[in-house]
């Protein structure tokens, strides 16, 4: 009998929790906006298994939020190895902002014995902010753990402007070039409970129409339809530009982030 052959995905990522310590200006996970929310490893695994044997993801990326403020993170680490059977060829990481670093004692050794990278976002160049990201790197430089630096410092790029209720999306006349200049990368895949999603903004802008009577500009773009387990898997990873694309600038905004540290209140956007 043929066996079932899992369609290659170049990544998936997802939420390990909504919750995060930051307040990054046009967040297109939308979770600089006090969302307190983690998932367990139940709840992940659940997640997780409709899609094991359907697909196989050259990188598995567990984020949010910022993971390290979920308890469970170091048997998620440990369970999501074991659930997808994460191979040598395969990247594995866990993707934070490492201010929290100090929060699990346990992590390097999980890291190691899964062979998990840490894969950390540098977010400012603001002397207080720079001063604790430093220190947090000294630490994990200790640890001697496969780990690299995202460097985010002048490279953000927004998909929507505004904050919280008042978010607005950029927009385009133009969904191909939008898709051409993807805020997210064009690759970034969300699995957002059962379902996956073209990317992050389409996964999470639900949750802030939960939480705010939006602008009518989002109708179009909250009636997207993401993929289920028994949806056909290969047409939807073949898809590049789609008219939801729209909702995303035609030009790359690359914009100098503020201090992730403060409130919107500190900076008059809210
Ligand atoms: S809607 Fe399209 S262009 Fe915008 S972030 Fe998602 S995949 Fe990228």
């Amino acid at each position: 009998m043929e066996r079932f052959k899992a369609i290659d995905v170049p990544h998936l990522e997802w939420h390990v929790t909504h919750s995060c310590n930051f307040t990054c200006q046009g967040c297109g996970h939308f979770t600089n906006d006090g969302y307190i929310e983690n998932f367990t490893v139940d709840e992940l695994k659940s997640w997780y298994l409709p899609w094991i044997d359907k697909i196989r993801p050259r990188e598995l990326s567990m984020l949010g939020g910022e993971p390290l403020l979920n308890k469970d993170i170091i048997e998620i680490i440990y369970m999501t190895k074991e659930i997808w059977s994460i191979e040598s060829d395969q990247v594995f990481e866990l993707v934070t902002n490492a201010l929290l670093i100090d929060k699990h004692p346990d992590l390097p050794k999980a890291l190691s014995d899964t062979n998990c990278v840490l894969t950390i976002t540098k977010h400012s160049d603001d002397e207080k902010y720079v001063k604790l990201f430093d220190r947090c790197m000294d630490k994990i430089k200790s640890w001697g753990v496969k780990h690299i630096v995202h460097d985010a410092v002048d490279y953000w790029l927004k998909a929507y402007v505004g904050y919280g209720p008042t978010i607005e999306p950029i927009g385009s006349d133009d969904f191909k070039e939008s898709w051409d200049n993807c805020p997210t990368g064009q690759e970034n895949f969300q699995l957002y409970k059962d379902k996956i999603y073209k990317c992050a903004p389409l996964a999470y802008l639900p949750l802030q129409k939960e939480k705010y009577d939006l602008s009518d500009k989002w109708e179009p773009y909250l009636k997207y339809i993401p993929l289920s387990p028994d949806g056909d898997i290969e047409k939807f990873f073949s898809r590049k530009a789609e008219t939801v694309c729209a909702m995303c600038p035609k030009k790359s905004g690359r914009f100098k982030k503020p201090s992730p540290l403060y409130s919107p209140k500190h900076y008059g956007i809210l």
